[in-house]
Formats: structure tokens, sequence, C-alpha cells
């Protein structure tokens, strides 16, 4: 298992996160942002949803309190891994509903647009049903397989064609071209890369742990021995490459 980190990331100095729910990006890649940023790249993070349906059984809060809660976990995780304030974002999409529609792949035309990446991490749009291992597979959330949908979309071809979403270029924005992905939730694909995050392991911790009412400790516990493998520590992302 080698790091691709320097592989992938050397010629890039902007990536775009747009994760599903609050917590996402911490789970998926929080190693990999923490030494993003470490290494002085820019990073912006667009989460979709509010996460406000992610109370469960609990009857002490409605989905708008919950929400809330979730918007302000999201901004304390982030800063963890060394984001800014001006580096999050949180589109406030009800949990659980995000639609593959045109209206949303035009708000995450916007950020391509004016944040201009040179990659994209996100969902794994194909499937239904995630594998980590023969013994270990779970549902693909209809809102990370949307989110990933979208971005796909955004990125090809409605952030680089002007005649979609026109409005924007009006408000100073300009076509961007963006054909480099990374993917979570693809552990056993062929393009499946591995980033070493050794050193950033109690960042990520801590960021997950700022999800106080998002994620309890067996999640946190069980996402930090995830990326536990023989010859140190990875997150796992496809890398795919259109360009
Ligand atoms: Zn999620």
């Amino acid at each position: 298992m080698t790091d691709s980190f320097e592989s992938i990331f050397k010629d890039k100095n902007k990536i775009l996160v747009v994760m599903a729910h609050p917590d996402d990006n911490e789970i998926v890649c929080g190693g990999i942002v923490a030494r993003l940023i470490d290494e002085g790249k820019k990073v912006r993070v667009v989460v979709m949803t509010n996460g406000g349906k992610g109370m469960r059984d609990r009857t002490d809060v409605n989905e708008e309190q919950f929400a809330k809660i979730r918007l302000i976990e999201q901004k304390k995780a982030g800063v963890e891994l060394g984001l800014s304030e001006d580096d999050m974002f949180n589109l406030n999409i009800a949990d659980g509903e995000l639609e593959d529609s045109l209206e949303n792949i035009g708000k995450i035309v916007y950020h391509i647009r004016e944040f201009k990446p040179d990659i994209i991490i996100t969902h794994n749009p194909e499937e239904k049903i995630n594998t980590f291992s023969e013994d270990t597979k779970w549902v693909n959330h209809r809102d990370h397989r949307y989110t990933a949908t979208l971005v796909l979309d955004a990125a090809y071809p409605y952030s680089r064609d002007t005649a979609f979403f026109p409005e924007q270029l009006k408000n100073g924005l300009s076509p961007h071209c963006v054909g480099q992905f990374l993917m979570s939730d693809f552990y056993t694909h062929p393009d499946a890369k591995y980033f070493e995050v050794g050193k950033y392991l109690d960042k990520r911790r801590k960021a997950l742990e700022k999800h106080t009412n998002g994620l309890d400790q067996e999640e946190i516990d069980s996402f930090m021995e995830e990326i536990q493998k023989e010859n140190g520590h990875f997150e796992t992302l496809r890398y795919l490459n259109t360009d």
C-alpha cells in the first residue's frame, strides 16, 4: 500500500470537497484535508444538507433545532482540521431531501466557477451498496449518491459552458473546467488510491469528536479504526481523471 498524496496533489493548489452531511468531510477525508492545509493547499468544503434528521430516537430536539446544532458542529470540526470559517459552506438543504435537480447542479456550479478547483473530492455516485470488504457492506445513503451525481454533472458540462446558469456569469464569475475527482466508498475499486494520514490522526479524531450530536463515540472509534492498514493510516478514495 503506497501513499498517493504526492502524485495526485503535487500539481494542484485548490481542492473542493463536496459532501452530503455536516460530518462527512471528517469521516471521508478529515486526514487528507488536514494534510492538504498543512502543506499550504487551499481547501473549500461545501456541504449540501443540514443534517437535521440525524437525531435518530432523540425527542428533546426537533429537526430545525438539530440542523442548527449540526451546522455549528460542522464549523467546529472544520476548524480542528485547519479550515477557516470562510472555507466552509452549508447549502442548508433538508437532510434526506436532496434531489438530482438542475437547481442543485447550479448551486455546485456556483462554487466551481467561484473557487476554480483543480480537483473535487466527493461521494460514490455509482453504487446503491457500498463494499468495504466481503463481510462489511452498507447502503450508500441517497444524499451521498445524489451529491456525487450532482458534482459530476456540475463539473461537466455545466460549469464549463457559458449557456448554463448565465446569470452567474453576469455577476462576475467565469466558466471553469475541472476533470479530476476523488470519490469515497470505492475501497475495492481498481482505481482506489491510499493517502497516508498518520501524522494527522489527532486532528482527525478531534474533528470527529466535535460532532457531539451527529456521531457517538463508538462510531468515531470505528471511523478511526477503518483507516488503520498494515503499514500505516490511510484514507482511501477512488481517483478519476477525465482530463
Ligand atoms: Zn453522510
